[in-house]
């Protein structure tokens, strides 16, 4: 299919893409990477009559590191993060996560604002960030605001992001000690969006652990008590079992007996690699 026809425009300034965004009566995009957006106008599953480009600013484009945390900037590329053209704070776990989504080529132009942005349930990034506990940098009409990331996704593609925002970066804390994490995915063929992924951290060994379960529910989910036994100690697969139940009959009272399964074994899948690096 062919998409509806757009208009096209490269702003010069996040000031000017913003204002281009926040026009009355015409339906507008930001477009990065254009991996998501162009293949949903294509199938007209979105619609725009103007694409505002932001992936010439500079501002989205910066990394910077400060004893806190690491800024990246919304342009970074799965790509970039992948090869390490980035720092790495948290021991290879970004790293690994690029190097899981789609192929090569997507990874190659796919950006990491693009990919929380758009807030598709079955991408990597927003639950990635969410165990890291990062922060979304945002700008718009109204000034500049930071959000959480586990409050800037909402649910289903739906964010906070208001008329005329662009994400312009996220601040991910530095662990205080090495990062022993735990990463699990279920894909039916390779390069396909997952249908289970799950994300297991600590800051060094005894630290807190958080853990994150995605491509399960319209948005990623903490488990609490996955991460509460595990932080006790839970070493036998059948007490974890247990917590992660109550994990999901809590936050996914949906999800079918394969369901079920399916997230269990990738929660502990990753449980047991973080335990094996802790
Ligand atoms: C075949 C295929 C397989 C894929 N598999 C995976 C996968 O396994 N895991 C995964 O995580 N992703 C996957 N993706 C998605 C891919 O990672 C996309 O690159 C990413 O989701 C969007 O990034 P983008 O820069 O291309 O954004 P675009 O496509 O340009 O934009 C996506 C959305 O975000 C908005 N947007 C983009 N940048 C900004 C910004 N800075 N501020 C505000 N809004 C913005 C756009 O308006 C649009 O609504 C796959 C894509 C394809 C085509």
């Amino acid at each position: 299919m062919k998409s509806a026809p757009f208009d096209y425009v490269r702003p010069e300034s996040v000031a000017e893409a913003s204002a281009l965004l926040a026009q009355d009566g015409v339906t507008t995009a930001a477009i990065a990477g254009g991996q998501s957006l162009i293949p949903m106008l294509s199938l007209r599953a979105a619609q725009a009559d103007l694409l505002v480009d932001v992936s010439r600013l500079d501002e989205l484009k910066a990394v910077r590191e400060t004893p806190q945390a690491l800024h990246i900037g919304a342009l970074t590329t799965h790509a970039a993060i992948e090869d390490g053209k980035i720092p790495d704070p948290f021991n290879g776990l970004m790293r690994r996560v690029a190097s899981t989504i789609s192929y090569r080529a997507v990874r190659n132009h796919g950006t990491i604002g693009g990919s929380v942005a758009l807030a598709d349930p079955a991408a990597d990034w927003p639950g990635c960030l969410m165990a890291l506990g990062a922060t979304v940098h945002i700008a718009g009409p109204g000034g500049t605001r930071q959000q959480p990331v586990v409050d800037f996704v909402k649910g289903l593609y739906e964010t906070t992001l208001a008329s005329g925002e662009i994400v312009i970066g996220f601040d991910v804390p530095r662990p205080t000690s090495p990062l022993c994490w735990g990463f699990a995915k279920v894909v039916r063929k390779s390069g396909a969006f997952a249908n289970s992924i799950a994300i297991v951290v600590a800051p060094g060994k005894g630290g807190p652990i958080t853990a994150v379960l995605s491509a399960a529910g319209p948005r990623p989910i903490a488990l609490a008590n996955a991460a509460r036994a595990l932080g006790n100690g839970a070493m036998s697969d059948d007490t974890l079992r247990t917590a992660i139940a109550a994990d999901l009959k809590a936050d996914l009272p949906g999800a079918d007996a394969y369901e079920q399964r399916l997230h269990t074994a990738t929660v502990l899948r990753a449980a047991r690699e973080m335990q094996a690096t802790s």
